[in-house]
């Protein structure tokens, strides 16, 4: 995706509020991340560990999602999650399961659309092997790191229309 700016990010949510969204905790060294590598921006909020955002590139413009996390350590250590964006599989507590509040009049109803994502929302590099999951299997696939690349944006693309439609 393209390098986005602090001024970006908060005016890109669509689904909480903008006092909500002046207070988000950004990410640090917004301009040294790996851009070239990502398909969507993700990030826990470093002063609210149950807050987590994703910011992408949505039929043109940016769309921020704000997510709750719900933690996904409760199967033991044994059990393994997979992320419903990239496919990596992780350890117990690798996983969290993380709820968008829908837009507009769904999102007044209270309904949001939850997914397991990679806790650390680091897709983009797990999809292109830049990063392993700690723990993690590395399921046995035929695909390129570009076509995974282009399948988790597929699956992002999906989980963006539903909390958007
Ligand atoms: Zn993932």
């Amino acid at each position: 995706m393209r390098p986005v700016t602090e001024h970006d990010i908060r005016t890109s949510f669509v689904n909480c509020s903008r006092g909500e969204a002046k207070r988000v905790n950004l990410p640090r060294d917004l301009a040294d991340l790996p851009w070239e590598d990502l398909d969507f921006l993700g990030w826990r909020d470093p002063g609210a560990p149950e807050r987590a955002y994703l910011i992408a590139e949505h039929d043109g413009p940016l769309v921020g999602i704000a997510l709750r996390v719900t933690s996904g350590a409760s199967r033991g250590f044994t059990s393994r999650s997979m992320c419903s964006l990239c496919l990596t599989t992780h350890t117990s507590g690798g996983v969290a399961l993380m709820t968008a509040r829908r837009t507009g009049e769904n999102g007044r109803q209270g309904n949001s659309v939850g997914h397991y994502l990679c806790i650390d929302l680091a897709c983009s590099l797990y999809a292109r092997g830049k990063k392993q999951a700690a723990g993690g299997q590395v399921v046995d696939e035929s695909l390129t790191p570009e076509e995974k690349a282009a399948r988790t944006r597929a699956n992002l693309r999906a989980f963006l229309t539903k909390v958007i439609a």
